[in-house]
């Protein structure tokens, strides 16, 4: 009990955490946790165990309250409330039926698969306008993939062996549970044939009657318009193959190249355009960069440096709708000038009244008003 982890720690939630936050902390952890994905690690095993052990209670109104009441009075616990201590709560089967509900997609029904293979996680490449326009890719990877000799039974022909008897072909029972809190009834695997639900009379001799043999496996998958990094696409059954149970799902992850003009955040994109301190003033038509091609776009006279402007309907187009292009303008200041140019500049800059300029006369008078001082056009 003393070294018991306070269950809220174990599934990361408050202790005013509804019942929708336990729920969706537990399968998460759960789904982490899954022994499944980390055949032989004890302490993937034990961590799986506590997330059960935790939600078991948690998920339980009435345990949960009494729970809460153990935390706030310890000590209380040994033999002093009709429990005997949360230590009692063994994680044992606890919470499975959740997990393959989970699994399985289906709530309430018995779940017809238990065992299911690693989802695999691929990393494809995608240039900036590929992901923006939707493209084509294949994509290879070793996994472990349904025997094709056999079709995934390990039985020689993909026919020899018989429904397990005791399971009914199912690869789970029902196991009747004593437990403090009365009777349950707990779904775990088959004893008889190990969660496959098959007899193996004959073993498939390709694959020695696993149902799976190592394999690079090569799958074309469309990729839609508007994909982007936090994107990602599931293939049902593309994961690894397991004995007996079905095969885990592949998630395909994107990695998109950067444009070097264009930005991109979700549907709207952002580009920034060098403009000539003529255009600013005067006005005047500029290309803007866009996905397929550049378009001409009118900037208004009087612009000031760093204005942006948005293009409706140019960003990106997705399923959820399509983004905008915001097109920042920027004065470029030349690098160098002749002495030539340079008096044409002073010329020109004597000849525009401090009047003309709205944003500094205003400094000026800010400045002369504060500090009593007069400034000049600067
Ligand atoms: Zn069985
Ligand atoms: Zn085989």
């Amino acid at each position: 009990m003393a070294d018991k982890k306070n269950f809220y720690d174990v599934l990361g939630v408050s202790k005013t955490a509804s019942q929708d936050e336990i729920k969706s902390a537990y399968r998460k952890l759960a789904k982490q946790y899954h022994p499944d994905f980390h055949p032989g690690d004890a302490s993937a095993a034990e961590k799986f165990k506590e997330i059960n052990e935790a939600n078991e209670v948690l998920s339980d109104e009435n345990k949960r309250k009494q729970y809460d009441f153990e935390l706030e009075h310890p000590g209380m616990g040994q033999g002093g409330n009709p429990f005997g201590g949360f230590g009692g709560f063994s994680g044992g089967m606890g919470g499975f039926e959740d997990i393959f509900n989970m699994f399985t997609g289906g709530f309430g029904g018995e779940a017809q698969t238990a065992r299911r293979g690693a989802d695999i996680q691929q990393t494809v490449n995608l240039s900036f306008l590929d992901a923006i326009k939707g493209c084509t890719k294949t994509v290879s990877y070793t996994r472990n993939e349904p025997c094709s000799s056999c079709n995934g039974t390990g039985a020689k022909g993909g026919t020899a062996y018989q429904s397990c008897s005791r399971c009914g072909g199912r690869g789970r029972v029902k196991f009747q549970q004593d437990t403090i809190f009365g009777r349950t009834i707990q779904v775990g695997a088959c004893p008889d044939c190990g969660g496959t639900g098959k007899k193996i009379l004959d073993r498939c001799p390709e694959c020695k009657g696993k149902g799976y043999q190592r394999k690079e496996t090569k799958i074309t998958i469309n990729i839609p318009a508007g994909v982007d990094v936090d994107s990602s696409l599931r293939k049902p059954r593309f994961g690894q193959a397991i004995e007996g149970g079905e095969c885990g799902d592949l998630y395909i992850n994107f990695r998109i190249e950067p444009h070097r003009l264009l930005r991109r955040d979700d549907r709207d994109l952002y580009v920034t355009v060098p403009i000539s301190y003529r255009t600013a003033v005067e006005g005047g038509k500029i290309q803007v960069p866009g996905i397929d091609d550049t378009f001409e776009m009118n900037v208004p006279e009087c612009t000031p440096s760093g204005t942006q402007f948005c293009v409706r309907g140019k960003g990106v187009k997705t399923v959820h709708g399509t983004g905008n292009l915001y097109v920042k303008v920027e004065i470029e200041v030349p690098a160098k000038l002749s002495r030539e140019q340079t008096k044409k500049l002073n010329e020109f800059e004597d000849s525009v009244s401090l009047k003309s300029c709205d944003k500094m006369s205003k400094f000026a008078n800010s400045v002369s008003a504060i500090y009593g001082k007069k400034i000049e056009k600067q």
